[in-house]
């Protein structure tokens, strides 16, 4: 019986896995990994099957059994199988099932970690998603719900939504619903970590502003705190360097 290995492959760019995901990769009998990651990411195990198990993989509709399912026939089958996760495994990335399906199983696995897309999404706007005194906690949540409804929240002076990307329009109306006041700074970026990454400004009663360009495009929608624009460097030399909401900027 082999070991089933996670890891993170972070937020799509080859050059953002970790060390020790790509030296873990490097071993792989077999490479189970879904659609979105870059294709640089196979020369990290060349000599390994590669199997694409997602929703735009080899079978339309590989369900989360199917994937479950795969694992454990692989793990039967070679010593060393990569579960390859765009972003962070344990971030929205149905880990939980995966994890259960192979220790019902019997079969080790672990876990290692990559950089999340809230966390390539500072990065690339270069906002930091803490900020001393105003900023002290983040919150990483979907906008949609298991049912496909859509869902904001204010449970933190952060928060990070994920796959909000196509409707913009409605997240603004629910974030002004349970609270954030409109004019509450929210950044987009899109693709983040790619050198084709997107960031816009908006407030988040002007959220759907967004819509356009970032369309089709993998979205993390930062609102609060840590989306504020930085200003205090520029402002000491009396220059006003500040981006205008509503303005895209290309990192
Ligand atoms: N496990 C992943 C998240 C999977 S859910 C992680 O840790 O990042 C898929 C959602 O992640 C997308 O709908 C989008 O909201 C976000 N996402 C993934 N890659 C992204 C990227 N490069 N830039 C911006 N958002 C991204």
């Amino acid at each position: 019986m082999g070991i089933v290995i996670f890891i993170g492959a972070g937020p799509g760019a080859a050059d953002l896995i970790t060390l020790r995901g790509a030296q873990r990769l490097a071993q792989a009998d077999v490479v189970l990994y879904d659609a979105l990651t870059d294709p640089a990411l196979r020369q990290l195990a060349p000599r390994a099957r590669w199997v694409n198990v997602g929703k735009r993989g080899f079978c339309d509709s590989t369900g989360q059994e199917t994937i479950n399912a795969l694992l454990v026939k692989h793990a039967s089958e070679f010593s060393i199988v990569v579960r390859l996760k765009g972003g962070d495994p344990s971030v929205f990335g149905r880990l939980e099932e995966e994890l259960e399906a192979l220790a019902q199983a019997g079969i080790a696995c672990e876990v290692v970690p990559g950089v999340t897309a809230a966390i390539a999404a500072a990065a690339a706007a270069q906002r930091p998603l803490t900020r001393r005194g105003a900023g002290r906690s983040v919150s990483f949540a979907t906008a949609v719900t298991r049912t496909g409804a859509l869902h904001a929240t204010r449970s933190a002076d952060t928060e990070v939504f994920y796959m909000a990307g196509k409707q913009l329009a409605a997240l603004s109306r629910r974030l002004l619903e349970v609270g954030w006041p409109a004019d509450t700074p929210a950044s987009v970026v899109s693709r983040a970590g790619w050198p084709d990454q997107l960031h816009s400004d908006h407030a988040v009663g002007t959220l759907d502003h967004a819509a356009m360009l970032h369309a089709g495009r993998p979205t993390v929608v930062t609102v609060g705190a840590g989306a504020r624009a930085l200003t205090v460097h520029v402002q000491a030399q009396g220059l006003d360097l500040q981006t205008t909401p509503d303005t895209a900027l290309k990192p």
